[in-house]
């Protein structure tokens, strides 16, 4: 057997936490530092990689630069690191390599030295089409903004390129998040892929701040708070499934379409328990059944706390729950089989009463070979993933 085929396949993340300025619903480890920072931060980022000891066990099929916005900081900072990667570890000659980009921050310059470093995948952060929306979230840039740069990243050579959108937005009803997606698809060269969510307010950020103290007297730019109701929500869902659909996307996993062959592979990884590391600030890895972080204080990262934090060792249960509702996610389901290979006993011996109850409910569905969400447990997926928690 050779070196490589000993390896086992795995993944490796890069936080990148430098945004020009902060949007107003973000909760991400992300700061406003200037480049002075960024060079220190890349420093640290390049001895973190150096230092990892699972660099012969690993073969790297995935690499993805997350944010905060990878797309900011000089770009032969960026390169730089997979150069270091590359160096380092046994990276797959067709591995997926994914830079996040936001609106506003690309140029050609920088995408002809991520194309030409061997970055494959672009991954850009648009949220909305509609500008006065764009304001209010805080974005750096317009519609107009983020066309012009997917059209520079189509005519620099990227053929794979996934935009995230936002739904559930204040003040944004059901023509407006359609009027999204069909500019969107209107591109002349869509994106592959597509991933939807929802927004989620989260605490200690502007948007907390105006729906939790005092919303009924404030407002948003010129638009009173309000959320879309739960109908105006399932109108956008629908609306999502039948235009996406229409136009050649599949749903893979709960929020992500693709066109064939276009399936993020990074975050495929996830849910499926791939093995992954994580570098950068609060990036989380899991190697050999051993869950860990890096610090997510970002002076001691800069100043050389780069050891493993929060390390846990996955017990069988922890990975029996993952595997279901982690697998669950994606719309292939749980095998039946795969699940037995790993642990030695049938779904039903520990879920046959949940399986049951789920399919009586028509939340799940099973064909012999797998079980799967059906439509409506996709709609309502929280609530029947956690009925897959061992307690
Ligand atoms: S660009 Fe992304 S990471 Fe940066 S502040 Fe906005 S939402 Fe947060």
């Amino acid at each position: 057997m050779n070196e490589t085929r000993k390896k086992r396949p795995a993944g490796i993340y890069i936080h990148i936490p430098f945004c020009v300025r902060r949007c107003s619903y973000c909760d991400f480890l992300s700061t406003t530092y200037g480049e002075d920072v960024q060079e220190q931060y890349f420093r640290m980022l390049d001895r973190q990689v150096r230092l990892s000891p699972y660099k012969d066990e690993l073969r790297i099929v995935s690499v993805f630069f997350g944010g905060g916005t990878p797309s900011l900081p000089a770009p032969s900072l960026l390169t730089g690191i997979l150069d270091t990667v590359r160096e380092c570890f046994d990276v797959a000659k067709d591995a997926e390599i994914t830079a996040e980009c936001n609106p506003g921050t690309l140029d050609a310059v920088k995408l002809r030295a991520y194309r030409d470093a061997g970055i494959n995948r672009l991954s850009i952060g648009l949220q909305s089409a509609d500008n006065r929306m764009l304001k209010k979230l805080g974005r750096i840039h317009s519609f107009e903004t983020f066309e012009k740069e997917f059209d520079l990243a189509r005519e620099t050579g990227f053929r794979n390129i996934s935009v995230d959108l936002m739904y559930d937005l204040p003040g944004q009803d059901r023509a407006m998040f359609r009027d999204t997606l069909e500019k969107v698809l209107a591109l002349r060269e869509p994106p592959q892929h597509i991933s939807p969510y929802s927004l989620i307010i989260e605490e200690g950020t502007p948007f907390w701040e105006m729906f939790h103290e005092d919303a009924e007297l404030k407002k948003l730019g010129d638009t009173p708070l309000f959320l879309p109701s739960e109908d105006e929500e399932s109108g956008m869902l629908s609306d999502l499934k039948e235009i996406l659909t229409a136009h050649g996307y599949h749903r893979y996993e709960i929020s992500n379409w693709a066109q064939e062959g276009f399936e993020s592979l990074h975050n495929k990884g996830y849910w499926e328990r791939r093995e992954y590391l994580g570098f950068g600030l609060g990036a989380s890895g899991q190697v050999r059944d051993r869950r860990c972080k890096v610090t997510s204080d970002l002076k001691s990262y800069l100043s050389g706390d780069l050891g493993e934090k929060e390390v846990i060792t996955l017990s069988r249960k922890d990975k029996i729950e993952e595997t279901m509702f982690l697998g669950l996610r994606e719309m292939k389901g749980v095998s039946r089989e795969a699940f037995q290979k790993e642990f030695g006993v049938t779904i039903d011996s520990i879920y046959g009463d949940v399986i049951r109850n789920l399919i009586r409910l028509k939340l799940i569905k099973d064909d012999g070979d797998a079980v799967r969400l059906t439509e409506h447990g996709i709609e309502i997926s929280n609530p029947v993933l956690s009925e897959f928690l061992l307690g």
